[in-house]
């Protein structure tokens, strides 16, 4: 074991002065090149293109009603013979745990009563979070149908983000969502408990509610007007996805920061930590929209309930997985990981199944960015680098099933490390800023993969080969 390791500390040695070399040997000055307008950003391409009508009522005991009706552009070059959805309210139900070998104490209760394709009704396929609609004749590339549902669900407790926790209703991925097509295929992947297994296109939502007065309802839209009211509409545009939270008896601390209205949502006896977050979440969004580019909201609600998650204009944090409420200091670092989310992952599109690192990796380095620039301490390349050599030498950008249990410390640190590797002989903070301003204007509203994102960085730091990523990506 030792000897392995001491091995594989050689090797990143040994890469490392490779890479070094490599980038310490630039032609050109960066400044230069950034100010070049000849490349030219190759997104990848969602292949369906949708807009979602969601009607959500909620009944005093927490039964949900939802009617949806779903436009989908086939936006590939494909005839298509059916249309996917992920419909993850399914995979909490009783039956659907017991064939994943989970179990809850409180399974969700689903109740598909119709779904109709261009008015009519019809006959579809539903695997765990897999629901397929064949369509009658095949779509053209170019046309579009319209998808409509009607069901019913209650929230299970204990669930994944689609869940009941404390009083409140965490709504996310509670409707059909589309899923990517791409290679000829729809990109749908198997659920997983860790991790995120849905990728959705940049899609646009209108959602209309009607919800018991007792509680308070906030959301990816904006501005939810007065968030007692309990009927109400919002429509927002150019999202991957929707999450509403119903709330019951938050306390709300308001700041305005930069016409950005940014709102705490906490539910214990502790006003002066809620404060303290807020001052934290105003920072940090101040810092990311001048060194980044633009949040594209007036509003950013921050829930403090639940696991650790970002959505659209609107994040939650609390806990992590299983493991139960987290100190003041890691809920302060956690939020503004969920926060750095709402331009890598929220802005910036990736796919979290099989690059889950470049919304994970990118939004850790991107907050340990704004530590470092802000309270001006050493970054400790040092130990971040020693973390590494105790892992088997994995790269970054594997398919979530994968890893074994380790997922985390390759997605999350070795990728974030790997960034800061890249910066630190190239202009170090500074740098990174400006690289990731750049970034922002190459891909912003696109999905960016692996393989896109060594072009750009080589690209932009004048590398002539991938010798830098090859020992942290798998390229294809
Ligand atoms: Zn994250």
């Amino acid at each position: 074991m030792n000897k392995k390791i001491a091995g594989f500390t050689f090797i990143i040695l040994l890469l490392s002065l490779v890479a070094f070399s490599k980038l310490t040997s630039l032609s050109k000055s960066q400044e230069s090149i950034r100010n070049e307008i000849n490349f030219s950003p190759q997104s990848v391409t969602a292949g369906s293109d949708s807009q979602y009508d969601i009607d959500l009522t909620m009944t005093n005991k927490g039964k949900f009603k939802i009617n949806a009706t779903v436009t989908i552009n086939n936006a590939s070059q494909d005839q298509w013979n059916d249309i996917v959805f992920y419909f993850i309210p399914n995979i909490f139900t009783e039956k659907t745990l017991l064939e994943l070998q989970n179990s809850l104490d409180v399974p969700s209760i689903v109740n598909i009563h119709n779904i109709a394709l261009d008015g009519k009704r019809i006959d579809y396929d539903l695997d765990k979070d897999k629901l397929t609609i064949p369509l009658l004749k095949k779509l053209e590339p170019g046309s579009s149908v319209k998808v409509y549902f009607d069901y019913e669900f209650t929230l299970p407790v204990g669930g994944v983000r689609f869940t009941m926790n404390n009083d409140n209703y965490h709504l996310a991925q509670f409707y059909p969502m589309v899923a990517t097509y791409r290679e000829h295929h729809w990109n749908k992947e198997e659920y997983r408990f860790r991790g995120e297994t849905y990728h959705t296109g940049f899609s646009d939502f209108k959602v209309s509610y009607d919800i018991p007065e007792e509680y308070t309802l906030v959301s990816t839209g904006e501005p939810d007007g007065n968030p007692d009211k309990s009927i109400g509409t919002f429509k927002v545009e150019n999202v991957k996805e929707v999450f509403i939270a119903i709330l019951k008896n938050p306390i709300v601390i308001q700041k305005q920061k930069d016409n950005i209205n940014i709102r705490i949502f906490g539910f214990e006896d502790k006003e002066d930590l809620y404060k303290e977050i807020s001052e934290v979440a105003t920072d940090t969004l101040t810092y990311f929209q001048e060194k980044i580019g633009p949040y594209p909201f007036t509003q950013l609600d921050i829930v403090l309930d639940g696991q650790g998650m970002e959505y659209p204009g609107i994040v939650t944090a609390n806990s992590i997985y299983n493991s139960g409420t987290v100190n003041p200091d890691a809920l302060k670092t956690m939020v503004i990981h969920e926060i750095a989310h709402q331009w890598f992952y929220g802005i910036i599109s990736n796919d979290p199944y099989h690059n889950a690192w470049l919304d994970e990796g990118m939004a850790d380095f991107s907050a340990s960015l704004f530590h470092f620039a802000t309270s001006g301490e050493k970054i400790p390349y040092e130990s971040m680098n020693e973390k590494l050599d105790k892992l088997e030498q994995l790269p970054v950008n594997l398919p979530l099933d994968k890893y074994e249990n380790n997922m985390s410390s390759y997605v999350y640190g070795k990728s974030s490390t790997m960034l800061w590797n890249l910066f630190r002989h190239n202009g170090g903070i500074e740098e990174a800023e400006k690289f990731l301003k750049a970034y922002y204007d190459n891909y912003k509203y696109k999905e960016i993969d692996s393989e896109e994102f060594v072009r750009f960085a080589k690209y932009y730091f004048d590398l002539e080969d991938d010798s830098f990523f090859e020992d942290w990506l798998l390229l294809k």
